[in-house]
């Protein structure tokens, strides 16, 4: 993070800070108490307990992908067990860095230094390292194949793979390939070219946004007009909040200097909502109404005309038909057709994803997704197999913070049925997004399967709170890194 915006924030929390009769020093504690209570410190006040509780339990786990849900999964395990029989399947040297950051990273606030951490300083002691990608997978003998040939049994595997970026299903960056966050993306790089177009979906595309941003920041700047325009996906996605997250601090950026007037900024949601808690959708609205935003909903962005700067969306919407005399209503007649939007800078949220290894095996579904008991998170056909993490096929998990409720409850269940037990412990589709509305205001959105706010704290979930930007900014990140990656928090 550069100095002079870190002296700039503090001169600006003390101000904050005076006015409200709280120092700089009583703000950090309380935003370190703030992201332990989200780390589930208060609501979960048995896990450090069950951390430590370990079984005789033997049976050798393999887990495949040593990202955050993999490695997390894997430390935690080793408290439980007083025997682990531990081996992490991941290929990428960097795959533990932290991926929350890249959106920080997208608007200048941080750089890529402040998320890279290697795989290597994160795998828990006595658990077996095979730098390698899984490629074949026989779960009905319980073995699988990695790319450099070599096979591997288990008696228990847990699919932690994540997803992939698929920059290549949009028409005119097919060149890009399939993408992960962390990781070479000079194929991505190069599609995405120098003229306007950036994602924040992979670390090194976040540093290159943070490059396009104020290109056309200093355009409007200097007087001329510039749209920016934010598309979002029509398939499942890591962090639904980002792309929003994205235009707001492109916004907070543009009025820094002083460019905002010269500049429009447009949302294209795939959906019909803003967010799928009514409660959310409608603080967002207002916020969007607030900054003077543009949306449209229900269009997906299907092409990139990159030469001509023009952004081509499959747009949608319903029109009344003839009248229906048995059901007694007028038919809904589904239309769509392509719109041709011009750009000057373009944030694309990616297609996302399985892995083809895993979308096309045994353990993958139709869809790819590896499919589980959502509550249980074991695979709905081989009862020796676990998913978690934003492979698993569960709604609304993909999040870091939704990792955090599931890797208890995996460990938990894993063990119980080592020992031969009934597994008990449920998911019950907790996450959360930290809605970023502007440098220096967050607006915590926490929500499970209830589809209703679910705040951690005694505070109107719905107000945009400064003391989230500190924790988002300070806390969660040495929370997940040193709390979630050593299994205990
Ligand atoms: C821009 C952005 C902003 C985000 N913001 C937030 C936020 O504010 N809050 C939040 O909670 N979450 C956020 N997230 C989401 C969060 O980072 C992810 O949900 C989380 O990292 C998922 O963990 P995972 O282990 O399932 O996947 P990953 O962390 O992606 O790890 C998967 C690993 O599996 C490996 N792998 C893949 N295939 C194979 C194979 N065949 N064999 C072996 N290894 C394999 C990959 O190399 C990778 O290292 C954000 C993500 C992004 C991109």
């Amino acid at each position: 993070m550069d100095n002079k915006y870190i002296d700039n924030m503090l001169v600006q929390m003390d101000k904050d800070l005076s006015s409200k009769g709280m120092s700089r020093r009583d703000a950090m504690k309380l935003a370190g108490v703030s992201a332990t209570l989200l780390m589930g410190g208060a609501t979960n006040a048995s896990a450090s307990t069950e951390a430590t509780t370990t079984s005789k339990a033997k049976g050798k786990i393999v887990i495949v992908g040593g990202g955050l849900a993999g490695m997390s999964t894997a430390a935690r395990l080793t408290l439980n067990l007083k025997n682990p029989d531990i081996t992490v399947i991941e290929p990428e040297k960097l795959s533990v860095s932290y991926q929350p950051g890249q959106t920080l990273i997208g608007a200048g606030i941080w750089d890529e230094d402040d998320i890279a951490y290697n795989r290597d300083d994160f795998v828990p002691d006595g658990v077996k390292l095979i730098e390698d990608r899984a490629i074949a997978f026989d779960p009905m003998n319980n073995k699988l194949t990695t790319a450099k040939g070599q096979v591997i049994s288990y008696d228990y595997l847990i699919v932690a793979t994540g997803l992939q970026l698929n920059f290549e299903a949009i028409k005119g960056l097919e060149s890009a390939g399939r993408a992960y966050s962390s990781g070479d993306n000079s194929k991505l790089l190069k599609a995405l070219g120098d003229n306007g177009i950036c994602s924040i979906y992979t670390a090194q595309g976040a540093t290159k946004t943070w490059e396009q941003m104020q290109k056309y920041i200093a355009q409007a700047k200097s007087g001329k007009k510039t749209k920016f325009i934010f598309t979002d996906t029509n398939t499942p996605i890591k962090c639904g909040g980002a792309p929003k997250k994205i235009m707001y601090l492109t916004n907070s950026r543009l009025k820094e200097e002083g460019a905002r007037k010269n500049a429009q900024l447009v949302f294209y949601p795939n959906g019909g909502k803003m967010f799928g808690v009514p409660e959310y959708h409608d603080a967002i609205v207002e916020q969007f109404k607030r900054e003077g935003f543009e949306w449209h909903y229900r269009h997906n962005l299907v092409e990139v005309d990159v030469e001509n700067k023009i952004a081509v969306f499959d747009s949608k919407w319903q029109e009344k038909g003839p009248w229906d005399p048995m059901m007694k209503d007028f038919e809904v007649i589904a239309k769509h057709e392509k719109l041709r939007v011009p750009y000057d800078f373009l944030h694309v949220t990616p297609p996302q994803i399985a892995p083809r290894e895993i979308g096309e095996s045994d353990i993958g579904s139709a869809a790819g997704w590896v499919p589980v008991n959502k509550e249980t998170l074991q695979h709905i056909k081989f009862k020796n197999i676990f998913a978690i993490g934003d492979i698993a096929q569960v709604p609304m998990g993909k999040t870091g913070g939704s990792v955090r409720k599931q890797y208890k409850v995996l460990v938990k269940n894993l063990v119980a049925l080592m020992e031969g037990k009934k597994l008990t412990a449920k998911y019950e589709g907790y996450t959360v997004c930290p809605l970023i509305t502007g440098i220096g205001t967050v607006m915590l959105a926490e929500f499970d399967w209830t589809v209703k706010p679910t705040p951690s704290f005694p505070l109107d979930p719905l107000v945009e709170r400064w003391i989230f930007w500190l924790m988002k900014v300070y806390a969660l990140k040495p929370m997940t890194m040193y709390g979630m990656l050593s299994g205990k928090a």
